[in-house]
């Protein structure tokens, strides 16, 4: 039976190790497939990295364009320029559009994923228009058109997209080559089944560059925001969650609810001092395992210093979180833990409860749980303190 932490498919959990090669092939693929397994904060990330790229070759098609004019005057003849010239132009000025769009797009994911749309749809969309509109004849005079779609798949490899993305991108390109040939007459020859066979290796190319590098952007992101030893969010991610809370209050106008819980091992020092600092590192890790056993996906359970944990119960009340305390508390103690010997190391936790009472407090609520937890170490240990 998979643990509920296991279940958990966002990248904010840190995985399991893998079985086998087989298994995390699957699992690296349904990470890059779409996005649907990613945590909001990931997604963040990814659509940051996507920016700047996007802005990046934006600005590089947009330089490149005038130089494009100066292809087109030297290799066009005058009747077929004037096609192209006006399309040109607005191209160049949808690139400007694109770099704008995505830079003052810091925040909003949905229109950096757009913009990294346009970048590919202009060109295609570009290429489509002067086959549509440049007469037959002329055809043949449209030097340096046909690498197009292949520029663009090639292009598709340049930005972390998913791989559903890519392939519904390539499939198009794909279609645009396929009109392109029935303009020009080279559908199903010999060289237009080569082109045809040319783009989707490159298209296989660019999906397989998608996946490594999506696969790498998650991995590195999951190094940089969780804790090596239990898997658990490290404190700069637990900080930036509460950030990315009161920034949605600030937005909004409305209270986030939730709940805060600090958590801290009662007497860990001794655990290391009898049974030595790996038995304190197992002990670290099997009490990260109970507690996240505890609470509901999409609340997050953080490892906030040595051996004092974080969670954050998204859309509790004071009640309800003095209840999943109890039951944390309760669950360390019945657990039995054991030393490499296999004798038993007896565990509890003393916890501080803190719900916010001001929008954008996260920081006062942090310090209120603490003050708890030190109270309810003060008054005996081994006990939930709400108040
Ligand atoms: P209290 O009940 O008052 O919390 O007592 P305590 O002994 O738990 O508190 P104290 O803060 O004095 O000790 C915490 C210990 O946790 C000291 C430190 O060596 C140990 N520790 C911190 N990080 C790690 C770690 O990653 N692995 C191990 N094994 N020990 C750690
Ligand atoms: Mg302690
Ligand atoms: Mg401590």
């Amino acid at each position: 039976m998979p643990t509920r932490l296991e279940r958990r498919r966002d990248p904010s959990v840190a995985k399991p190790a893998e079985t086998s090669w087989v298994a995390s092939t699957m699992s690296a693929l349904s990470d890059t497939l779409t996005t649907r397994h990613h945590s909001r904060d990931f997604v963040f990330a990814h659509g940051h990295y996507l920016r700047s790229r996007v802005m990046a070759v934006g600005f590089i098609f947009l330089l490149l364009s005038p130089l494009w004019l100066l292809i087109d005057a030297l290799m066009l003849p005058q009747a077929v320029q004037r096609y192209t010239l006006a399309g040109r132009v607005i191209m160049m000025l949808g690139f400007a559009g694109v770099v704008w769009w995505a830079w003052r797009s810091e925040e909003n994911i949905r229109r950096i994923r757009f913009s990294a749309g346009a970048l590919i749809a202009l060109p295609a969309l570009f290429y489509a228009l002067v086959l549509s509109v440049v007469p037959h004849d002329a055809n043949q005079a449209l030097v340096g058109y046909n690498f197009i779609p292949f520029l663009l798949v090639a292009a598709l490899s340049v930005f972390p997209f998913t791989l559903l993305e890519s392939l519904l991108a390539g499939l198009l390109l794909q279609a645009l080559l396929v009109f392109a040939q029935h303009v020009n007459g080279s559908w199903l020859t010999p060289a237009g089944l080569e082109a045809q066979w040319l783009l989707a290796t490159l298209l296989v190319v660019a999906l397989t560059a998608n996946h490594f590098q999506l696969s790498l952007l998650l991995r590195l992101y999951r190094q940089a925001t969780h804790d090596a030893l239990t898997g658990l969010l490290n404190r700069g991610a637990l900080e930036r969650r509460l950030a990315e809370i009161e920034r949605e209050e600030a937005r909004t106008g409305k209270p986030v609810p939730y709940a805060l819980l600090m958590l801290d091992i009662d007497h860990f020092k001794r655990v290391n001092d009898t049974h030595g600092h790996s038995v304190g590192d197992k002990v670290l890790r099997e009490f990260a395992r109970l507690i996240a056993l505890q609470v509901r996906a999409g609340d997050f359970v953080a490892r906030y210093g040595g051996e004092e944990f974080v969670v954050v119960l998204l859309g509790a009340d004071a009640e309800n979180a003095a209840l999943v305390a109890e039951r944390i508390r309760e669950t360390v103690e019945g657990a039995t833990l054991f030393d490499h010997d296999g004798n038993p190391v007896p565990v509890t936790t003393s916890i501080g409860v803190a719900c916010p009472d001001a929008p954008q407090a996260s920081e006062a609520t942090l310090k209120v749980a603490d003050e708890r937890l030190y109270h309810a170490k003060e008054s005996g240990r081994n006990r939930v303190c709400n108040g």
